[in-house]
Order: structure tokens, then C-alpha cells, then sequence
């Protein structure tokens, strides 16, 4: 505005002069010309700012007089403003990657609970694709009755679980509902199927427990309380020595239980160590007598045990194992029956070590439960022999401590076959050549034969 009084002031000052000099004519026409002249530059200059305004991006036209003062600080402005917004977008994209990245679902929701936005992990859980289901109303995307109720809360001090995905894909998740900002809502999803499953496993194994101390436990306070109540010379000594019996068997089932239980457990909670060489020869070795006592003389043992093989791992878990099949092998074997043990180096490098049984076999349905906790096929027979359901589970636990695999083939009434395969890192050979013994005994580990 000055700039402009100023120039208009000095073609006024110049057609005065002139005026004064060559006549008030010659005056008025050189302001008029002046004022022409400004016009037309000011005609200009506006149209070079009208292009620039279709490329405001660009810096604005250089030396247009008086506009100067009024686009520079319009340029300095967007310069700003260009710059807040695209800081602007850089933290909305960090924001985003951010709940992309994180371990739950996340979901934005509309006053009126309509879908703006979910993360990757969110869709997964709910099985969403954004692009369809934006701007659908949560209500209609989780149709389930416990949902609509929670959702239709006024305010959400609890998560909600909610089982989801039907059969196809059985999931438990646990929604939880925030309001925040302009009346949006934030939903925060987490998948705990596995978390549930673990509880329950833990359930169900309490409650076995249970079960299974309470049965020794009733069997011998039944008894305490016959022998407290009767009279002395109510029962015989034979009587009295029949009872002692029962319940010194009642007695050791607990303990083997126990003792069981504290396997297991020293199996979950140790760390998984390479381990040392383990001489897994004489561990069958040691469990074969403990397995020809048990059998009292009314089975055929026959092993093929390569001396010279051994694994690296943990001895007392190894003795844990071999001794388990090969005492189930004796267990369900009817007398005169056969039970072959083999130790040997398969072509492939890795060791074997087999139990074979001519005894009660297992039905084909059966045998993928064989490894569950307290599982039997038929729990008077175990419990009749002293089992605890928890020698095969104990079994593969340990061969997956050792990277090995637990095969079992069954046929009912036929036998069955328990195979641990240890991989070859793990196998040791301890002499040159291999050297295999075999025995073939019915009742003494003396007699010798060829297998
Ligand atoms: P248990 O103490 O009952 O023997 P295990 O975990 O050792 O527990 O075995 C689970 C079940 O597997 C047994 O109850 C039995 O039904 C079946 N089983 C195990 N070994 C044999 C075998 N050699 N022959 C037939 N059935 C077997």
C-alpha cells in the first residue's frame, strides 16, 4: 500500500512539475500516463499470480512489485502448513504400523459401532476383509447374542470370551471394548484358545489325580477301619495277613504313582541338555532283570542288544523309558507269551530301541491315545498290575527330550511293537565294529541263545 501512495505520489509530484513548466495539459496527461502505466503493471503482475495459484506448490513469481509483501507470507503459510501435514501423515503411517505390529487385534469403531479400521491380526480372528466389511456395523459382522449384550453395554469394566469360527475353525477369543476420542470405541481381540486349552488339560489332570489317589486311598482307610473296629479275635491271622497285603499293594500303587508324577513333572520343568553318553545297553540290562522279576519265570525274553551303541542324553529319563515298555510289554502279555528286545544302528544312522510283544495287542482306535495322561485301554488290568497311566506319556516325553520318535504298531489279541528312534547326531558308537549279543531266556538271564 505504501510502495503504491508512493508511486502514485510521484507521478503526481512529476505532472505537477511539468504542469507548471509546459502547461496544466501536458501535467494531467503525464499522471494519466503514469496511472495507465501502474494499471497495466498491476494487470500483469495479476496474471502471472493467477498461474502461479493453479501451481501453488511452486515457489510464487519473483519481483512483482507490491505483491511481494502480500505473497510472501502466503507462500511462508502453505510452506508450513505442507510441512505439519506431511509430519502429520508420517506419525498416522507410524501409528498404524504400530497397531499392526501388535500382538492382539485392534478394531476402530464408529459412534454408531460401524467398522472403520482393524489391524491384520484382528481380521485374522474374526475372519474380516476390510475393504468389505468397513463401514458395517460390528453387530452384524459378530452375530452372537453374548456380543450384542456385552457390546450394548454402557461401559465395559470386564473382557467378554467368546467362542468364534464355528467347527471349521474353533477359536476362544477375549474381546474387551474402550471408548475413546469423539465418541469412537476401541476393541482390543486376543486369541486364547491355547491358554484355555492349557487350563483345561490342567483340570482334567487335577481332577485325575484326584480320582486316581482317592480309589488306593478308600481301599486302605476301608481296611484301617475294619481292623480298628473288629475285635482281636474276630479275624484269623491269615485274615488279618490277607488285608496287610491289600493294602501294602494299595500303599505301593500310590507310591508308583507319586513317584510317576514327580517324573513328569522334573521332565516339564528341567532344561533340555544335550546330555552325556548314556550306556543304553546296560540300562536294558538293568531294566531286563527288573522286567524277568516282575514276569516271575512265565515269559520268554529274547534280546538283541548291540554293545557298542550308545546315545547322548539323560540317563536317568533313558532308564525311565526302556524300563516302562519293557514292563508294559511283560504286563500285558499273557505267561508263555514272548517279549523280544532289540538295540541296533538302523541303515539310516539312527538307533532303535524296540520292544515286541506276542501279548493282548491294541485296537487300532486306541493307539493314538496310548500317550495321554491316565489313558488306559482298560483301567482294571493296569491298575490290577500296578500301573498308573502314566508310563507312556512319561515314555514320550522323554523321546522328545531327545529329538527321538515313539512308534507304536498294535494288533488286537496279536501284540504290539514299541519302537524309540534316536537321531543319528545323538548316536554314539563306541567300538570299531558293532558288537551285537543276543539271548534268548524263559526264566534265567543265564541261558543263552542266538536270536
Ligand atoms: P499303565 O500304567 O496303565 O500301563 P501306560 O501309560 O504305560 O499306563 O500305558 C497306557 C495304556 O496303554 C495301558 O493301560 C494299556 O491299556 C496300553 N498298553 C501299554 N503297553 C501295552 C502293551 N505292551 N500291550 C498292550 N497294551 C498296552
Amino acid at each position: 500500500m505504501t510502495k503504491t501512495l508512493v508511486t502514485v505520489t510521484l507521478w503526481a509530484l512529476g505532472g505537477w512539475l511539468l504542469g507548471a513548466w509546459l502547461g496544466a495539459a501536458t501535467g494531467w496527461a503525464v499522471f494519466a500516463l503514469g496511472l495507465l502505466v501502474m494499471v497495466l503493471v498491476s494487470g500483469v503482475q495479476l496474471s502471472r499470480i493467477s498461474r502461479w495459484v493453479l501451481r501453488i506448490d511452486d515457489p510464487p513469481p519473483a519481483s512483482i512489485g507490491p505483491w511481494d509483501e502480500v505473497l510472501a507470507p502466503v507462500y511462508r503459510k502453505l510452506k508450513q502448513n505442507r510441512t505439519d501435514l506431511q509430519e502429520r501423515s508420517r506419525n498416522f503411517q507410524r501409528a498404524l504400523l504400530a497397531a499392526e505390529a501388535l500382538p492382539d487385534g485392534a478394531l476402530m469403531l464408529a459412534p454408531d459401532k460401524t467398522l472403520l479400521w482393524c489391524n491384520q491380526t484382528a481380521a485374522e480372528h474374526l475372519g474380516l476383509n476390510l475393504q468389505q466389511d468397513r463401514g458395517h456395523s460390528i453387530f452384524n459382522i459378530i452375530r452372537t447374542p453374548e456380543f450384542g449384550a456385552y457390546a450394548g453395554q454402557e461401559s465395559w469394566d470386564k473382557p467378554l470370551t467368546l467362542h468364534w469360527g464355528g467347527s471349521r475353525q474353533p477359536r476362544t477369543l477375549m474381546l474387551h471394548l474402550a471408548p475413546y476420542g469423539a465418541g469412537q470405541f476401541l476393541m482390543v481381540t486376543r486369541d486364547i484358545t491355547q491358554i484355555e486349552r492349557l487350563e483345561n488339560t490342567r483340570k482334567d489332570f487335577v481332577a485325575n489325580v484326584s480320582h486316581e489317589m482317592r480309589t488306593p486311598l478308600t481301599v486302605l482307610s476301608g481296611f484301617i477301619e475294619t481292623l480298628q473296629d473288629l475285635p482281636e479275635e474276630a479275624i484269623s491271622a491269615e485274615q488279618r495277613r490277607h488285608y496287610l497285603q491289600l493294602m501294602a499293594q494299595q500303599a505301593s500303587n500310590m507310591q508308583a504313582l507319586v513317584s510317576d508324577l514327580l517324573t513328569l513333572s522334573s521332565l516339564e520343568t528341567k532344561p533340555n541338555q544335550v546330555g552325556e553318553a548314556v550306556d543304553v545297553p546296560a540300562l536294558i540290562q538293568a531294566a531286563l532283570t527288573q522286567g524277568r522279576a516282575l514276569s516271575a519265570g512265565q515269559h520268554h525274553f529274547k534280546t538283541q542288544t548291540c554293545e557298542t551303541l550308545q546315545v547322548r542324553g539323560h540317563e536317568a529319563e533313558l532308564s525311565s523309558a526302556i524300563s516302562n515298555l519293557i514292563s508294559n510289554a511283560v504286563r500285558y502279555t499273557p505267561p508263555e507269551g514272548t517279549i523280544t528286545v532289540v538295540w541296533q544302528r538302523d541303515d539310516d544312522g539312527r538307533a532303535s530301541f524296540q520292544v515286541q510283544d506276542t501279548g493282548i495287542g491294541v485296537e487300532a482306535t486306541h493307539i493314538p491315545r496310548l500317550t495321554e495322561r491316565f489313558f488306559r485301554v482298560d483301567r482294571g488290568r493296569s491298575r490290577a498290575t500296578g500301573g498308573t497311566g502314566l508310563g507312556l506319556a512319561i515314555t514320550k516325553h522323554v523321546a522328545l527330550r531327545h529329538q527321538a520318535t515313539l512308534n507304536i504298531d498294535s494288533t488286537l489279541g496279536k501284540g504290539s511293537v514299541f519302537t524309540i528312534r534316536f537321531p543319528a547326531e545323538r548316536v554314539i558308537e563306541t567300538g570299531d565294529t558293532p558288537d551285537y549279543r543276543s539271548r534268548s531266556s524263559m526264566d534265567t538271564p543265564a541261558s543263552t541263545e542266538t536270536l
